[in-house]
C-alpha cells in the first residue's frame, strides 16, 4: 500500500479554523489556547511513542531511510531540530518509562527531556554512564524548568559539556553548528547585531555569523590578498601605459580614468584595452601578462646558479607578487599535494607556501618551485625530503 506522508489541511479546513478564532471573545481565546496547549503536548507525546514502534520495527529502512532521524525529515516532514527533539525524548523514555507521563502533562517539556538525554549520551562520551536512579534524579531537577535553567542546571554537573562543539549536515545544503558561549560572547552577539540593525533589523545569528565570516576572510585569506595586489598592479600599469606609451585606444579620446572604470576593479578579468598591459585570460581566471609581469620582476634570481656549495646569497622570503601569484593559481582548491595514485589532497586547513625542490637544498622562488599545501603535508613532505622520521612535535629527529 502506497502511503502519502504530505500532511496538510484543506483550505476549507483552514478558513473554518479562522472563522472559530475570530469569533473568540479575548477570555475564550485565551482558554481554547490553553486547551490547544494541553491537546499539543499530548500528541507530541503520542508522536514520541509512535516513533517508538517504529524504531522497534526498524520500518524506515522499508522506505530507503537509515536512521530513524532521516524517516522523520525525509518522509514525514519534520525540521531536523524537531525530528531529533523527539527521537531524543523517545532515547529518554525508553531508559525512564515514567518520563512519558511527566512530558504529557508538561512538567518537563520535550526540550528539556531532549537536552537531559543529550548530556547523558555526551557523558558517556566521556566515560560517565549514569545508572537509571541517577537518570531518574537528572530529570527531577530539570522538572517545570525553562530551557535556560535546564541547561544551567546541566552545566552544574559538568560546565565542559556544553562546550563540545558539532557540526553535521541537516540536509542537501545546509549544516548544524552546535557550540555553547560565554555570556560575555552573548553580550557581544546582541552588542554588533544592535549595531548593524540600521542595515537589518532583523538579522539572524546565522547573518551575523556569515558577515563576521566574510570580514575574516577579508582580512585573513591570502588568496583574496592576492586578488586585491593584482587590482592594483593592473590599476599601476595601465595608469603607466598611459604617461610612457599612449597608444591607439588613447589617441581615440578613451581616458586612462575610463579604461579603469572598464576594468570594474574585477580581479580575474583582463582589461579589454589600456595597450594590451594585461592579455586575454588563459581560460583559469588567471591573466598570463600578470604572470610574465611577476616572473620578470624575479627572472635574475631564478636564473642564479644553485650551487650549494657556495655562499647562500638568495633571499629567504619569498616576494609578495609571487606569493600573490601562487595564491591565485590555486584558486581556493585547497592543498595541491597530490599521492602517488593522483589522489589529490585539497584540504583547507593551515595553507601554507611549500618549494617543491626544498630551498634549503637549492631550490628557487619560481612560479614553477612553489605550491599551495597544507601544515601536514607540509611537514610530510619535508620529512620525505629529510628522510628523518618525525616528532610528535613535528621536529625532526635524527636515525
Ligand atoms: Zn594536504
Amino acid at each position: 500500500m502506497q502511503i502519502d506522508f504530505k500532511l496538510s489541511p484543506s483550505q476549507n479546513e483552514t478558513r473554518a479554523v479562522s472563522d472559530f478564532l475570530s469569533s473568540l471573545s479575548d477570555t475564550d481565546l485565551l482558554i481554547e489556547t490553553k486547551a490547544a496547549i494541553k491537546t499539543e503536548r499530548e500528541a507530541t507525546a503520542a508522536v514520541v511513542r509512535y516513533f517508538k514502534e517504529i524504531n522497534d520495527r526498524e520500518l524506515y529502512l522499508k522506505y530507503a531511510c537509515s536512521s530513524l532521524f532521516q524517516f522523520a525529515t525525509e518522509r514525514l516532514g519534520y525540521c531536523a531540530g524537531s525530528a531529533q527533539l523527539r527521537i531524543n525524548a523517545m532515547r529518554l523514555i525508553e531508559a525512564l518509562p515514567e518520563t512519558e507521563a511527566k512530558i504529557e502533562s508538561g512538567a518537563l517539556s520535550l526540550t528539556a527531556a531532549a537536552k537531559v538525554q543529550s548530556f547523558i549520551l555526551l557523558e558517556k562520551k566521556q566515560n560517565k554512564i549514569y545508572s537509571t536512579e541517577e537518570k531518574r534524579e537528572l530529570v527531577d531537577a530539570c522538572l517545570k524548568k525553562s530551557t535556560r535553567e535546564v541547561e544551567r542546571e546541566l552545566a552544574k554537573i559538568n560546565p565542559d559539556i556544553q562546550k563540545i562543539e558539532t557540526l553535521k549536515p541537516v540536509g542537501r545544503d545546509r549544516f548544524q553548528i552546535s557550540f555553547s558561549i560565554s555570556e560575555d560572547t552573548e553580550v557581544k552577539v546582541k552588542k554588533l547585531k544592535g549595531l548593524l540593525a540600521h542595515t537589518n533589523p532583523n538579522m539572524t545569528t546565522e547573518e551575523l555569523f556569515d558577515k563576521l565570516l566574510e570580514l575574516g576572510l577579508e582580512k585573513f585569506d591570502p588568496a583574496r590578498k592576492a586578488d586585491r595586489a593584482l587590482k592594483r598592479t593592473m590599476r599601476s600599469n595601465v595608469t603607466t601605459a598611459e604617461q610612457l606609451h599612449p597608444c591607439e585606444s588613447f589617441k581615440s579620446g578613451k581616458t586612462a580614468q575610463s579604461i579603469k572604470a572598464d576594468q570594474s576593479l574585477q580581479p580575474n578579468q583582463a582589461p579589454a584595452s589600456a595597450c594590451s598591459i594585461v592579455e586575454a585570460d588563459n581560460g583559469a581566471g588567471y591573466p598570463k601578462k600578470i604572470d610574465r609581469i611577476v616572473r620578470s620582476l624575479h627572472a635574475r634570481e631564478m636564473e642564479k646558479p644553485q650551487n650549494l656549495g657556495a655562499r647562500d646569497t638568495r633571499a629567504r622570503s619569498i616576494s609578495a607578487e609571487v606569493k600573490h601569484t601562487v595564491w591565485r593559481r590555486n584558486e581556493n582548491r585547497g592543498c595541491e599535494f597530490v599521492s602517488g595514485d593522483g589522489k589529490r589532497c585539497g584540504s583547507q586547513h593551515a595553507l601554507q607556501i611549500d618549494h617543491v625542490f626544498g630551498f634549503a637544498r637549492g631550490g628557487v622562488h619560481s612560479l614553477e618551485n612553489l605550491r599551495v599545501v597544507c601544515a601536514k603535508h607540509n611537514r610530510f613532505v619535508w620529512r620525505e625530503k629529510r628522510c628523518r622520521p618525525l616528532t610528535r612535535t613535528g621536529s625532526a629527529r635524527a636515525r
